[in-house]
């Protein structure tokens, strides 16, 4: 995984990719998750660390 950097406009979101099938038509699924277009997988994104570095 790797970040790009946003030139230009600002987005709202970050670039988020589907975990499955790598797709970027993401549309908002019930509020806590994502559900993609392309493989019409829905999932959920949940924060399990910071950036601390031990
Ligand atoms: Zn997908």
């Amino acid at each position: 995984m790797s970040e790009e950097p946003t030139s230009g406009r600002t987005r709202q979101l970050p670039v988020f990719h589907c975990p499955y099938c790598g797709d970027e038509d993401l549309t908002p699924h019930e509020d806590q998750g994502w559900r993609c277009s392309a493989c019409l997988r829905a999932f959920s994104v949940r924060l399990i660390a910071t950036g601390v570095q031990e």
